[in-house]
């Protein structure tokens, strides 16, 4: 028997209508890639992405097209984002901190007709521009007034003239809503990239899913700063769910150290900020260097890699921040689980439930998610047993895009690669990428653990937990440690400082301090790239 109700397609555009309708003077303020503060509304937005979508139909761009992007979280990439979805074709944002071969390769995998790009990218433009002979333009995101007076970019636009030469006058196109709306390549740290292409759909089900309460828990009274770049996953969805709450939105370009995100944080009054754990080291330096506070600030959300609970416990007790831990990835557009309390906890003492908070969380509303054996067999939710993570919903890909990788599938589930318990309330902890555990005699030993706690001494800012050869137990753990400016702990100190705190024969077998450890594309450790350092590391 049909429900009678009407049959109004999930689309994108609908966002952004939304706000311009409900919360049409609420602002949108960014750092530009020229310096200053840029700052109009969700009107102006609107009027700007209908102009847009108007000028992406004279350079021929169609349904199901793919256009890309190589930019910071700013106003003129919000435009593009609906855009070009909203036109019924796909947004394809590359992450510009890849190499040039790589973001070539994506490119011409992806056959992007057009290519938006902020300025700062001009050199890597120039660099991949022959390689990509799909593209029929590239568009610099800047004024006539910026404009580069040389480059060996043939088919260069000026977006702001573009936009000067297309009327506002504009109905985004009804469609159905499983159409694809944009891309994602995933880092590739092994193979080549894969995309995933996400529906207007998925996009927004994910938008509703992420602002609920015991998510990430948005409104309109928020003001957003996602540090997340919009070319990584999307910004965790922010630039989708900030206009379906009606939250202020503030872009910090490319200008995302410590002092910059402080200024940006006061001055606009920003409620809620949402990056990788990298980006608060920076922060958090500065704040503790410079005696500074964050007067507004009240919930950062941290994902993309294992937040330490020394960095939740600093944003708790020195700043009143809550930490939102949340889990995701590329694949699941990217939200999957976040920590909340639930009432039972509110009573317990806090650190009973800072323990809750270090997890991952919940699987958000719509997303199932479970944990099995190597040969597939579900494993008890016990918050002991470790198993591969398991994940399935509207919002995850069912393979990728041009079936890449073969079938993406184990009976109906996406394989997630990571590895977690789940306990009995149903709170998931990542215990380790699966490429990443160490096996030691045939145990697997959890390398965030280690890590977490290295992070815990006063000396350790940065620590890395890898598996290096052992003759006897196959693998034993190393921990790989960047000292915070001064610090004097030695190797003996930080093994000393396991005694106690976890299984004597998870304990690190050795400490190597360095002056850095490897960032990759997405602000995380590059484990892959330590291992490899460290490959004929013979343990004392
Ligand atoms: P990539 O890092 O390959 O570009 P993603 O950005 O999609 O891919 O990263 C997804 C991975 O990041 C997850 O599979 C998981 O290993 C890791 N991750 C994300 N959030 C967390 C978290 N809160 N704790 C631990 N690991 C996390």
């Amino acid at each position: 028997l049909p429900g009678q109700m009407m049959h109004q397609p999930l689309l994108i555009s609908n966002l952004l209508v939304h706000a311009d309708r409900h919360y049409g003077d609420t602002e949108i303020v960014s750092r530009r890639v020229e310096g200053d503060i840029h700052r109009y509304t969700y009107r102006d937005c609107h009027r700007r992405a209908r102009t847009l979508a108007n000028a992406l139909a004279a350079l021929g761009a169609g349904q199901g097209d793919r256009i890309a992007t190589l930019a910071w979280n700013g106003y003129r990439h919000l435009e593009l984002y609906y855009a070009v979805s909203g036109s019924g074709a796909v947004l394809h944002t590359v992450n510009p901190r890849l190499f040039a071969e790589q973001v070539a390769y994506i490119v011409n995998h992806a056959e992007d007709l057009l290519l938006f790009f902020d300025l700062s990218f001009l050199p890597l433009v120039e660099a991949i521009a022959p390689q990509c002979p799909t593209v029929k333009a590239f568009i610099a995101l800047c004024g006539r007034e910026h404009f580069p007076a040389e480059t060996t970019i043939a088919n260069l636009l000026c977006y702001e003239e573009l936009l000067a030469a297309h009327s506002d006058a504009f109905a985004w196109p009804q469609f159905d809503e499983n159409t694809a709306s944009g891309l994602c390549y995933t880092s590739g740290t092994t193979g080549n990239p894969k995309g995933a292409l996400y529906s207007h759909r998925s996009t927004v089900l994910h938008a509703y899913a992420s602002t609920m309460p015991d998510a990430l828990g948005l409104s309109s009274r928020d003001v957003i700063l996602p540090v997340v770049p919009m070319f990584h996953v999307n910004a965790w969805g922010l630039p989708y769910s900030a206009p379906l709450t009606g939250a202020k939105l503030v872009f910090p370009g490319p200008a995302t150290d410590g002092k910059s995100l402080h200024e940006l944080f006061e001055s606009e009054r920003v409620t809620l900020s949402a990056g990788v754990p990298t980006v608060w080291l920076g922060l958090l330096g500065y704040l503790q260097q410079n005696a500074k506070k964050l007067a507004t600030l009240n919930r950062a959300v941290i994902g993309g890699s294992a937040c330490p609970p020394a960095m939740m416990e600093t944003f708790r007790k020195q700043h009143a921040v809550e930490v939102v831990h949340a889990w995701g990835m590329t694949e699941l557009s990217p939200l999957g689980t976040a920590c909340r309390l639930q009432a039972k906890h509110l009573d317990l003492a806090p650190d009973e439930q800072a323990a809750i908070l270090e997890k991952q969380g919940h699987a958000l509303s719509g997303v199932d998610i479970r944990i099995v054996d190597d040969e597939g067999q579900e494993v008890a939710w016990d918050g002991k047993t470790p198993g591969n993570l398991m994940a399935r919903g509207p919002w995850v890909i069912s393979g990728y895009y041009k079936g890449e990788g073969g079938d993406a599938l184990q009976d109906g589930w996406f394989p997630t690669g990571d590895v977690a318990t789940i306990d009995s309330d149903g709170y998931l902890q990542i215990t380790d990428r699966s490429k990443d555990v160490i096996k030691s005699g045939g145990e697997w030993i959890g390398s965030i653990d280690l890590e977490n706690i290295a992070m815990q001494h006063p000396d350790v800012e940065q620590a890395a937990c890898i598996g290096v050869h052992h003759p006897k137990w196959d693998e034993r753990p190393l921990l790989v440690v960047v000292k915070k400016p001064d610090a004097a702990a030695t190797r003996e100190d930080l093994l000393a400082f396991y005694d106690g705190k976890i299984a004597k024969w998870w304990r690190p077998d050795d400490v190597v301090f360095v002056d850095a450890l490897p960032i990759g594309a997405t602000g995380k450790v590059m484990k892959n790239v330590l291992r490899t350092q460290f490959r004929d590391y013979s343990l004392q």
